[in-house]
């Protein structure tokens, strides 16, 4: 068996959580387990909200915490070349169309509304005329066409998860009308060129995985094998995010050593019987999917602070 190749792929917009803190260990713990590389990649496709300041910052706060990484490919922003030349490849089987769809529209009651708050695309621009689209007058988005095929997700963490595109989302932008390349589109093209084959990320990434192996399939990559982790808590029952400050690199480096973080969350989702301090390196002598537990995990971390 060839070595895995896993990634962390995070959006430089702010301080580390521990959410993302705890993604970045398992999926460097996972390869680095069985002798695999680790890929870094700043993703960075809204650069209102990234810049590369955060992204020096997180690279520091990932050397802090051990999680070296192989090679670091090319960021985001850079690649839109690249994306319109894999654009172009959907475009040539047939799989992509204009959509002239207004916010208020796609928003409109008549789109069901998923818990995750995806919408299920109507298809309202998908058979439009040649008139019809000049009629608009204004640049369009690019949706792809979605199979109604039932996709399955062999999830490391999570078990077997299924999803049909067609009644899930519907046919899925690629390319804004400003002319960004969406997430998924460049996700798949990312991971695919840098040879990823596991992918571990937060939980409520779930639900990308079937549009991500739905590009795969038709951009002729292998799909990688996923694992989604728990999602972090906090005591109140609130997902950490990027607004708790709190639980951010920079005020946790404050009160703890690196060792002490990798041991709380080591022991947070299984891996540790106790929060004992640990370095990456040794936690993954022993690292297993099986023990990584798979709810959400409720982390009270004053006691330790
Ligand atoms: N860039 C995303 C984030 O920071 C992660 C995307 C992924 O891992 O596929 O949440």
């Amino acid at each position: 068996m060839t070595a895995p190749v896993g990634r962390f792929a995070p959006t430089p917009s702010g301080r580390m959580h521990l959410g993302n803190v705890f993604a970045a260990l398992l999926g460097w713990l996972s390869v680095k387990s069985r002798g695999g590389s680790f890929v870094l990649r700043m993703e960075d496709l809204d650069t209102q909200r990234t810049s590369d300041e955060f992204a020096e910052i997180l690279r520091q706060d990932l050397r802090w915490l051990g999680l070296t990484w192989d090679l670091e490919t090319e960021a985001q922003s850079k690649r839109s070349a690249v994306y319109d030349r894999y654009f172009e490849m959907l475009e040539s089987q047939g799989l992509l169309y204009p959509c002239y769809c207004t916010r208020s529209q796609l928003h409109s009651v008549n789109a069901p509304h998923l818990s995750d708050g995806t919408y299920v695309y109507p298809g309202t621009c998908r058979n439009l005329s040649e008139q019809e689209k000049a009629a608009f007058g204004r640049v369009p988005a690019w949706r792809v066409k979605v199979p109604d095929k039932i996709w399955t997700v062999e999830d490391f963490v999570q078990g077997t998860y299924r999803e049909n595109l067609a009644t899930h989302c519907g046919d899925f932008v690629v390319r804004r009308a400003d002319g960004v390349y969406v997430y998924q589109l460049a996700v798949t093209v990312d991971d695919g060129e840098a040879g990823v084959t596991e992918v571990v990320r937060g939980m409520d990434l779930l639900s990308s995985a079937p549009r991500q192996m739905y590009l795969q399939s038709l951009l002729g990559f292998e799909h990688p094998q996923y694992a989604h982790v728990p999602m972090l808590m906090a005591p109140d029952g609130r997902r950490l995010s990027k607004r708790d400050k709190d639980m951010d690199l920079g005020f946790l480096q404050q009160h703890l050593k690196p060792e002490q973080l990798v041991g709380i969350l080591g022991h947070a989702c299984g891996l540790l019987p106790k929060p004992v301090a640990i370095s990456p390196q040794e936690l993954a002598l022993s690292f297993s999917w099986e023990k990584v537990r798979k709810e959400d995990i409720y982390l009270d971390i004053s006691p330790f602070l």
